[in-house]
């Protein structure tokens, strides 16, 4: 049997199952196909929403531990029932994945169960096989397919990961008990959120980077402000380190390091390593070397602004195409490559994607650092606001971190903002909004914003641009 499609989308996660619903919503009749049992992705699955689960969990023990006694709070000792987090966790997940699965019937997209594998192309008729959970392969018809087959973890030579005491973020998120030490190799968004996780249940966390800064791509004073908020936290850094192996044993896990730039080296143990040094696109099985699909030397499936693929019809969102390795952008993908497959024009502006770091206090960027304007030679102004002087900051016992507005000298446009702070993650979409709509930092602070709210941080570091804050 084979049923025909306009749009057969390739993989359930942010990108793939909303590319999906968009079509539909748009008259094309879209499938789409996931191999994992559960829709939603590594996202929904295991990365940002158990992660943000346990993030949750975690920070209100350590609220309690830590900050209650200052609000008049007294609580006993506070205890962890690890078994009821990961339980509650896991009912977050169970909850998403079945209302992503109701948006698609609701939107009457075929959510069809299985491995796909592109099977055969030919001009607006390519066939795609899904081998079922009961092994049996089926073959349907489409005129386009979407590759949203996302992405995995990178392996880090010389360590092997068996999700037990050497864990990826999938283990990390799933062990059953609270380890004693952990050795987190690679200082970016998982290597911190989950070290932070853990950190704050009692673990002894020490971070392994190889490069000399935490988080890389961020503002480097945000970088420096995180670590020295992180340290403070009890987190460890070793920077500049480069991991040579792991070998698990009876006593925990012995770590060899030595100085990325070269010198003697040493070992270090701990109950757990978790590697987190970055994640690589996703294509085994997919069929798309019989299929010529082109692959990029770094294994990203190659697509243009329309996000064609040198096939005509084949189509490519999300992770396996690169870029930012975010849900959100490759939702938005999702949007507009369905949009362009029903016709219509569509684009996505990738210099106002914001990153966020769900740290405690959050971490959050969007536009350009400071360092690239620099390296780009624009000239620009600074607005800068700490926590501190907010009254709303100062009254939740939430002060730590700052709002710093980057814009255009001349034109005064909003080229960047980045955040470290309470709710940094929320407070940044405002400024999303504004550079979506070319605003200048004079829009900002002229936009009347509620108060007592973080979010006058945001105002009062775009008046700072133009040396005016009110309150510091
Ligand atoms: P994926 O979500 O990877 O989905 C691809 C899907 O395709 C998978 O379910 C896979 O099973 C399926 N698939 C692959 N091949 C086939 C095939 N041949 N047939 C059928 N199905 C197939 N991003 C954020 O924006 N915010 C966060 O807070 C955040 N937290 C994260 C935390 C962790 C621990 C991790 C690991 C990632 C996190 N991310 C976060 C990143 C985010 O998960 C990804 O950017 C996002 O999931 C990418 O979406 P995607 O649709 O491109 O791919
Ligand atoms: P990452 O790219 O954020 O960080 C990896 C870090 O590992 C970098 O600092 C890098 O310099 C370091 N590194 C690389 N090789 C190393 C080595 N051999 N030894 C020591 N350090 C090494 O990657 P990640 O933290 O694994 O996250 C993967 C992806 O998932 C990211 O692209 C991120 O966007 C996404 N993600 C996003 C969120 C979020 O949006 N909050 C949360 C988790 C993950």
């Amino acid at each position: 049997m084979s049923d025909t499609f306009d749009v057969i989308v390739i993989g359930g996660g942010p990108g793939g199952y909303v590319c999906a619903i968009r079509a539909a919503q748009l008259g094309l009749k879209a499938a789409c196909i996931e191999s994992r049992g559960a829709l939603g992705g590594t996202c929904t699955n295991v990365g940002c929403i158990p992660s943000k689960a346990l993030l949750q969990s975690s920070h209100l023990f350590d609220e309690a531990n830590h900050a209650f006694a200052a609000h008049g709070i007294k609580v006993g000792k506070v205890e962890i029932d690890l078994a009821t987090m990961m339980a509650r966790k896991n009912d977050v997940v169970k909850q998403t994945t079945a209302g992503i699965e109701y948006l698609l019937k609701k939107n009457k997209v075929t959510y069809i169960k299985g491995f796909g594998r592109i099977a055969k192309t030919a001009r607006d008729a390519h066939q795609v096989a899904v081998k079922g959970p009961d092994g049996n392969e089926t073959n349907y018809t489409t005129k386009y397919v979407v590759l949203a087959t996302g992405s995995d973890v990178t392996p880090l030579p010389g360590v092997t990961i068996d999700e037990k005491q050497v864990v990826s973020s999938t283990g990390a998120l799933v062990l059953s008990k609270v380890p004693a030490s952990m050795i987190v190799i690679g200082a970016g968004v998982i290597g911190l959120e989950m070290g932070s996780v853990w950190r704050r249940l009692g673990t002894e966390v020490t971070v392994v980077e190889f490069l000399d800064v935490i988080l890389p791509p961020m503002d480097g004073e945000v970088r420096k402000q995180m670590q020295r908020i992180l340290e403070k936290q009890g987190m460890k850094f070793k920077l500049g380190q480069k991991v040579t192996s792991a070998k698990p044993g009876k006593d925990g896990v012995a770590v060899t390091i030595e100085p990325a730039k070269g010198g003697a080296g040493e070992t270090l143990s701990a109950e757990v390593v978790l590697v987190a040094i970055g994640r690589r696109p996703f294509i085994a099985g997919a069929g798309l070397e019989a299929a010529g699909v082109k692959i990029s030397n770094r294994g990203f499936v190659e697509a243009d602004e329309n996000y064609q693929t040198n096939i005509e019809g084949i189509f490519a969102i999300g992770d396996v195409i690169g870029g930012q390795m975010l849900a959100h952008k490759a939702e938005d993908e999702g949007v507009a490559c369905a949009e362009i497959l029903a016709g219509q024009p569509s684009h996505i502006n990738y210099d106002a994607i914001a990153g966020v770091v769900y740290t405690w206090p959050e971490v959050a960027g969007i536009g350009k650092t400071e360092e690239q304007l620099k390296d780009a030679g624009i000239a620009y102004n600074v607005g800068k606001f700490p926590f501190t002087a907010n009254g709303r900051a100062r009254a939740n016992g939430d002060t730590e971190g700052f709002a710093k507005i980057l814009a255009d000298a001349k034109t005064d446009r909003v080229l960047g903002c980045h955040i470290v702070g309470p709710a940094a993650g929320d407070l940044i979409m405002e400024v999303a909004v504004a550079m979506e709509f070319g605003a200048s930092s004079e829009d900002i602070a002229r936009t009347c914003h509620a108060h007592p709210q973080l979010g006058e941080t945001v105002k009062e570091a775009a008046l700072a641009a133009d040396k005016r804050a009110l309150h510091i």
